[in-house]
């Protein structure tokens, strides 16, 4: 066997149906008296809940999270918490709660709890992705990492088929690339199959009846696996792409995550046997393409074109790509990262 090193970070996680009815006496067990409770606006409803739920323990509900943690917004929040002298936070949400809630971590070391109610897995790392003229900075840094995850299942009932597909597929994103990651190791890779077969059996299930509490369980299972496999190891070409893709050009992140990693998988095919050979069983003999008719069998959007990205912007992505890249299994080339921006910004099939 290969040597290898393996960190585990700590962090309580809490697992089922119905389990916010433990908040209040997990947020007792923090010892937290002044509670900021952070969503997006479209969540303000169930975060006004976990509030009432929290009576004199929450502070205030802040409900102005974005997408990929503009500075602006994390300072606008930063304001309250200095003036409501905030000693904890609780983010109610997806990736984009979960930022802000990590932002504010960074600039405070406040404690935090984490209630995912997507598949994106920020919850389960130690970094953050701020934006700031129209630059996305990724930061490594154990404050940011949330002290106690509350996974409902029941919270997920509600996120649309459409998002779940692609949010499903941002998870599987994290755990394919931490199979061919630099740091690679049996823990993770172990979790990762776990993960993505989870997921991929979920799929089907959620997309004819959302409301399927077992498929719902299966899947926010595979996507806690996923999000622990992104934050144990670096990641590669797949999430730079998307990384450019979103920061630079605001594409939204699941749905560019969906239509990227089939076309990112297929480019690195050929210098990572063992993980395609390992993949096959759960995606098929070509697991690039599996992953590609997951997408093309959902409503979600299929080409980057669709998510409003003009064609001339392909060879300014694929220079951003190739500034500062991150290590990956195959080495980089113009031409074949122009070809592969280009397919999946027109939706064609992935080739390698
Ligand atoms: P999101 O948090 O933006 O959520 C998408 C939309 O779905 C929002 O309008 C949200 O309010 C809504 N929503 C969420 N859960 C819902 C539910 N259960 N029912 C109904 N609506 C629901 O999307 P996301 O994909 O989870 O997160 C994207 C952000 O997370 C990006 O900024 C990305 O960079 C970041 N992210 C960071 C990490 C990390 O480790 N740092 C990992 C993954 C994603």
């Amino acid at each position: 066997m290969t040597p290898f090193n393996y960190t585990s970070r700590p962090f309580r996680v809490v697992f089922g149906r119905g389990t916010i009815s433990s908040l209040r006496s997990e947020v007792e067990g923090l010892g937290l008296e002044r509670v900021l409770v952070l969503s997006t606006p479209q969540q303000r409803g169930v975060a006004d809940t976990l509030a009432r739920m929290l009576g004199p323990r929450a502070a205030a509900v802040h409900p102005y999270a974005t997408m990929h943690t503009p500075v602006t917004v994390t300072e606008r929040a930063m304001v309250l918490v200095r003036e409501l002298r905030v000693d904890g936070l609780l983010a109610i949400g997806g990736g984009s709660t979960i930022g802000l809630s990590k932002a504010i971590a960074l600039r405070t070391d406040l404690p935090q709890i984490a209630i995912p109610t997507t598949y994106a897995g920020s919850e389960m790392t130690p970094i953050l992705g701020e934006t700031s003229e129209r630059a996305k900075k990724t930061i490594a840094d154990p404050r940011v990492q949330p002290e106690l995850v509350i996974y409902d299942v029941d919270l997920t009932l509600t996120l649309p088929a459409r998002i779940s597909a692609v949010s499903g597929l941002n998870a599987i994103a994290h755990a394919i690339e931490a199979m061919y990651a630099k740091e690679s190791n049996p823990i993770t890779s172990l979790t990762a199959i776990e993960g993505i077969t989870a997921l991929t059996r979920a799929f089907p299930a959620i997309a004819a009846n959302p409301l399927d509490s077992e498929a719902r369980a299966d899947a926010l299972y595979g996507a806690w696996l996923c999000g622990i496999c992104l934050g144990a190891v670096g990641m590669a070409l797949h999430h730079k792409l998307c990384h450019t893709l979103g920061g630079s050009f605001d594409l939204p992140h699941a749905e560019t995550h969906a239509i990227v990693l089939p076309h990112a998988l297929a480019y690195n095919a050929p210098a990572v046997p063992n993980t395609i050979a390992r993949l096959q069983p759960i995606l098929g003999d070509d697991p690039a393409s599996g992953l590609h008719h997951l997408l093309v069998n959902t409503e979600a959007p299929h080409s980057l074109r669709e998510l409003g990205m003009e064609e001339r912007a392909i060879a300014k992505a694929a220079d951003l790509a190739l500034m500062n890249p991150y290590w990956n299994p195959r080495a980089l080339t113009r031409e074949g990262i122009r070809a592969l921006i280009a397919r999946a910004w027109a939706g064609e099939a992935p080739r390698s």
